[in-house]
């Protein structure tokens, strides 16, 4: 756990006005790694590179937390095939809005990142897919991607080095599968972003039946900061297996909701009532969703001593996710704040597997019928019977994600359900 937080400057958002523009970003030492790379390719080569990202540990912030140096190293050596890195920046998980900070404030660093990762991995295309909704923020990253053509950065022989790496932006039109990886992938190539069965992985088989790799933006974002300070700065940095600077977007009943920078391991105390301000109009703590509504509530007396890593959260009972905490007041009606995300997920669902596009009607279904005050208690064991026939039997995780909700909400409030179908039109007298 990081207890002196207070000190912590920055590092992916510094507060640095107008750092979206590249003459202020190479100011403040922009680029520097990646032309420290393309100076000293014999110190710096690609499996170097490689190798200190992995040493890094960057855990990948789009929610699974992969080991992205790990990640790129298993893509497979160069042939004749085209190799592309496909960015993340997608975010639609309700709860998690922080890589829109990052195309605002400090795009560059997200530039280069995934210049080195794409020299680290011989790639020469890179997509960044963005969140259809972020409209003003992909122009704004658009303007950025041209100014690093007209510096050099991108585009052809970049910097003399005879290396061509372009880069291509695009943006989704509102469905939340398409930031699921391969959904992503089918998106990119033009199609109904449809997930597919893994495996292969994308690193086999991605964009147009070749090698992709596929990384978040927050992820790409740490790149830079390994390359110019070493991995074992980096490890330094949070908690024990899980490092970093980690953008915490809080929301939900907090004084000051918003994005906040600051090592992972961070106490949820601390990022509650300090960082965020405390809860409105001084209430009580109920609850808090830790990393994206797929990751499990935790009750209040679950979290005291609890730290913002994977392995507190995993010994609480939850998962980091996303980092995207939405804190729950002592008034939330856990009934209605259940049915809400059950919606999403449904609404959200491809289709394609019947246990999803079944399952998430039905769990929306009897969940309405509960908060409408018709629910029995043989509903919640309908509820949890339901989630166990989802869970890893469909083609993507977002039949997992829609039932670990339902499983631990139910479980860990199952007072708050029972009492609501106890008042229910169907309760014996
Ligand atoms: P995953 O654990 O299956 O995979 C993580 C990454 O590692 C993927 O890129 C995958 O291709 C790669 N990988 C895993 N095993 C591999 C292997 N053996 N060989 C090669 N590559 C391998 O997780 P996922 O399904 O990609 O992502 C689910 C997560 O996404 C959830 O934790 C959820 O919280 C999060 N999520 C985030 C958002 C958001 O808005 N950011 C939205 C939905 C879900
Ligand atoms: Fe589509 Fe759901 Fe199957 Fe994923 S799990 S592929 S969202 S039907």
């Amino acid at each position: 756990m990081v207890e002196d937080w207070k000190s912590y400057e920055p590092l992916i958002i510094p507060d640095i006005p107008n750092l979206h523009r590249i003459e202020v970003y190479e100011e403040h030492d922009g680029y520097r790694a990646f032309r420290r790379i393309l100076d000293n390719p014999e110190e710096w080569s690609r499996t170097n590179v490689t190798n200190e990202v992995k040493a890094a540990n960057i855990r990948g912030r789009g929610g699974a937390g992969f080991n992205a140096g790990l990640k790129w190293s298993f893509m497979p050596q160069p042939d004749e095939r085209p190799r592309y890195l496909a960015c993340n920046g997608d975010e639609s998980e309700p709860g998690t809005f922080k890589d829109r900070n990052i195309f605002e404030f400090n795009p560059h660093l997200f530039i280069e990142g995934a210049l080195i990762a794409a020299y680290a991995m011989s790639v020469d295309v890179i997509y960044v897919y963005i969140r259809g909704e972020y409209i003003d923020w992909v122009r704004i990253f658009e303007k950025a991607v041209e100014e690093a053509y007209e510096k050099g950065y991108l585009g052809e022989d970049i910097l003399g080095t005879g290396i061509d790496i372009e880069m291509y932006t695009t943006y989704g039109a509102g469905a939340y599968i398409c930031g699921e990886e391969t959904g992503m992938l089918e998106s990119l190539e033009g199609k109904r972003g449809y997930p597919r069965i893994k495996p292969p992985f994308p690193a086999q088989k991605g964009l147009w039946g070749n090698p992709t790799t596929i990384n978040n933006i927050e992820t790409l974002a740490n790149v830079p900061l390994v390359i110019n300070n070493g991995a074992d700065w980096y490890q330094s940095i949070g908690a024990e297996d899980h490092n970093g600077p980690v953008l915490y977007g809080i929301s939900g009943h907090v004084n000051k909701p918003g994005v906040y920078e600051y090592p992972a391991g961070m106490p949820v105390e601390d990022l509650i009532y300090d960082v965020a301000g405390g809860i409105r109009g001084n209430k009580e703590l109920k609850a808090l969703i830790p990393g994206g509504t797929s990751t499990p509530v935790l009750r209040a007396d679950q979290l005291e001593g609890v730290s913002m890593d994977s392995n507190s959260l995993r010994d609480a009972g939850s998962m980091m996710g996303t980092a995207g905490m939405v804190v729950l007041d002592e008034d939330t009606d856990m009934v209605d704040l259940l049915w809400r995300i059950t919606h999403f997920f449904h609404h959200e669902s491809c289709g394609q597997c019947t246990p999803c596009r079944e399952g998430t009607g039905w769990l929306e279904k009897v969940l309405l019928k509960i908060k409408n005050g018709e629910g029995e208690i043989k509903d919640l064991d309908l509820l949890l019977d339901m989630t166990t026939q989802m869970e890893g039997r469909t083609i993507c995780a977002l039949a997992d994600a829609a039932a670990w909700p339902v499983r631990h909400t139910i479980n860990r409030f199952r007072d708050e359900f029972e009492e609501r179908c106890k008042k229910s039109v169907h309760a014996v007298a």
